[in-house]
């Protein structure tokens, strides 16, 4: 899979639960479940839901750091991103969640070198916060914190792995779907082509499924910005 660019999601999609819901229920303001409903609702974007919700957390670092240092993820991703980069694939972790958390996460259990693309906290005082959108895109149909339509590339193939709403755009327009979840409802409704899978450990024998010789199905992409994403990419290496 030489000329495979996978784009994989992180929360609910390689975790089994949503980081920043999980920081949410522990350090804010109830308040941020009304926001929550409002984005689940398509009345605001990603965007101005996290924004929002941010603003209402109080956690100190050491909090933040402790609550990281106890996500699991599926036991079966390290070996998958392995085994699809020995094949000669480049492989994105690009997400609507919070940068230093998935680096933290994944380095935990041992997966390093990954670019990750994702928002980034900010700190306000001893226990406030804010998030940055390095990845937002004005153009974004989404209005999403991190537009992953924009941070893909167009001259490859791509395939995108993910379970929820944060992935459907980008699911759109992708050449193959491994789905979970309420985005593989939406590829199944929708007609975009997908399997689905529940653990990263059958996601090796679903490789056989992708499309040999399309072309990258990837016209809306914004190339006048991808040069300029792609600068970023290894600044976690
Ligand atoms: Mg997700």
């Amino acid at each position: 899979m030489i000329d495979w660019h996978i784009v994989c999601d992180f929360d609910g999609t390689i975790t089994r639960t949503d980081v920043i819901d999980s920081i949410l229920q522990r350090f804010a303001d109830p308040s941020w479940e009304a926001i929550e409903n409002e984005w689940l609702a398509g009345d605001i974007g990603s965007r101005e839901c996290l924004s929002r919700q941010l603003a209402l957390v109080k956690a100190t670092p050491a909090e933040l750091l402790g609550f990281f240092d106890t996500v699991e993820i599926d036991p079966d991703f390290p070996d998958f991103v392995d085994h699809v980069i020995g094949l000669g694939a480049s492989f994105e972790v690009v997400s609507d969640g919070i940068e230093q958390g998935i680096a933290r996460i994944l380095a935990r259990h041992y997966v390093s070198l990954l670019p990750i693309l994702a928002n980034r906290l900010r700190q306000v005082d001893h226990q406030r916060w804010r998030i940055d959108f390095p990845h937002a895109s004005d153009a974004c149909r989404a209005a999403s914190g991190n537009c992953k339509c924009k941070s893909t590339p167009s001259a490859q193939r791509v395939l995108v792995i993910g379970d929820g709403q944060s992935d459907m755009c980008v699911a759109a327009t992708a050449d193959f779907v491994f789905a979970k979840d309420r985005l593989a409802e939406h590829c199944e409704r929708n007609g975009i082509p997908h399997a689905r899978f529940d653990s990263f450990a059958e996601l090796p024998a679903l490789l056989a499924l992708l499309p040999n010789a399309s072309a990258a199905n990837a016209t809306s992409f914004n190339t006048e910005t991808f040069n300029a994403e792609t600068q970023e990419l290894f600044h976690h290496v």
